[in-house]
């Protein structure tokens, strides 16, 4: 049976990790990484997913299943965080919400829904973006196709190429997009460009599907979740997948939420019913523990606001690594303009470092980035920023 299975490719990212692993230099920096690390290069625990995980475990609850669709409180508290309290999905009952094994089974429930109603519909997805979401969707069994997004000569947005793109697609296509804090450039559309997209979506009759991964470490929470917001409003039929992983600091908990936004009140049971089911004949049901921890932050006014804190040092962390990435490549004779990297948002910058100098990085100086050049900002630190620094700025030389 197995004998004619073909080797499947590596993961581009999970690979350079493992070589990374595996690099005897002890001064090697891994910056291929999409993760949060703390000043100290380390993935923090953040301390009010500590205090709320001993709180829980005090109450020492036993281990029962979760209804199908997650825990109530937990995907109301989604909802929240992502529309606001006063949204019209929510005030209308048009905003239905389930728990899923994290942002990525969130676009993988939300991917499958959108098959069953419309297995024709063409997916575009940003040029570049997440390497997982072509996979995603194509396995779903939908065509997909990138609009234009990254401008290498720019080193912004080709907002006029993305825009004729959408235009030109069939009506009523699915259009993926990153809500915040792009990955891989960092580069998002303003809040003008984002009123455009929201009207040629509405014009197009285009359904969005909104990856909200990075709440938080762009701007703010509710800054964050802006275009989620607009987009909202237009009474289309839309998806948002949200991903706690990052902003919890709890990856290997698979915390996430998938929200369908109906046009109709009456439509949002039966939306419901049918995630439901695609749940029960996928997992089942999802897992317990990350859950339970970010739905008691939720419901907590001081947890909420200590996570807020802690997540607001995060995302002030990446900033200032931005700013000094800035200045050391100065002082270190990067003649370039570098000052693109402080406009992009969340963890990464695209670097704009070719392939080959990625490859000189990682062979003389065990710095390792991906080949296109992105960079996970939130990995430098105070003692690695110096020596990443100098090792770019010879590379461009
Ligand atoms: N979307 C984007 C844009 C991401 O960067 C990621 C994670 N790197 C995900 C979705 C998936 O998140 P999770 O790990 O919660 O599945």
């Amino acid at each position: 049976l197995f004998d004619s299975v073909p080797q499947a490719p590596r993961d581009p990212i999970l690979g350079l990790n493992e070589q990374f692993n595996t690099d005897p230099r002890p001064h090697k920096v891994n910056l291929g990484v999409g993760v949060y690390y703390d000043a100290q290069g380390r993935m923090p625990l953040l301390p009010v997913v500590a205090q709320v995980e001993q709180d829980l475990a005090d109450q020492s609850a036993a281990r029962g299943y979760l209804p199908i669709d997650g825990i109530h409180n937990y995907n109301l508290g989604a909802q929240q965080l992502l529309l606001g309290s006063t949204s019209s999905p929510l005030t209308e009952q048009r905003a239905v919400t389930v728990q899923s094994l994290g942002g990525t089974g969130a676009l993988k429930l939300g991917a499958d829904f959108l098959q069953s109603l419309c297995p024709n519909a063409t997916v575009a997805i940003s040029n570049p973006s997440w390497e997982n979401h072509r996979a995603l969707f194509e396995k779903a069994g939908f065509t997909v196709v990138e609009y234009p997004y990254y401008d290498a000569n720019t080193r912004g947005l080709d907002f006029e190429a993305m825009c004729s793109f959408l235009e030109q697609l069939p009506d009523q296509s699915i259009v993926v997009l990153h809500a915040c804090c792009h990955n891989p450039t960092g580069i998002d559309p303003t809040a003008e460009q984002w009123q455009v997209l929201a009207e040629l979506l509405v014009a197009k009759q285009h359904i969005p599907f909104m990856d909200i991964a990075y709440q938080g470490f762009g701007t703010g929470l509710a800054e964050d979740a802006a275009a989620v917001r607009l987009l909202a409003e237009q009474g289309i039929p839309m998806l948002v997948s949200s991903s706690f992983s990052k902003s919890f600091a709890l990856y290997g908990e698979r915390v996430g939420a998938l929200t369908v936004i109906t046009t109709d009140a009456a439509q949002s049971p039966r939306v419901l019913s049918q995630l439901k089911r695609l749940a029960r004949t996928n997992y089942s049901n999802p897992p317990t523990h990350g859950a339970k921890i970010v739905s008691t932050v939720f419901g907590q006014p001081e947890r909420f606001q200590q996570w807020t804190q802690e997540l607001q040092h995060m995302r002030e962390r990446i900033q200032s690594m931005r700013q000094q990435l800035v200045v050391k490549l100065k002082e270190h004779g990067v003649v370039q303009n570098m000052d693109f990297i402080l406009q992009q948002k969340g963890m990464f910058s695209y670097s704009g470092l070719s392939q080959e100098q990625v490859h000189t990085l990682r062979d003389e100086d065990a710095i390792y980035i991906l080949d296109t050049g992105r960079i996970c900002v939130a990995a430098l630190n105070a003692h690695n920023i110096d020596t990443v620094a100098a090792a770019i700025a010879r590379v461009l030389r």
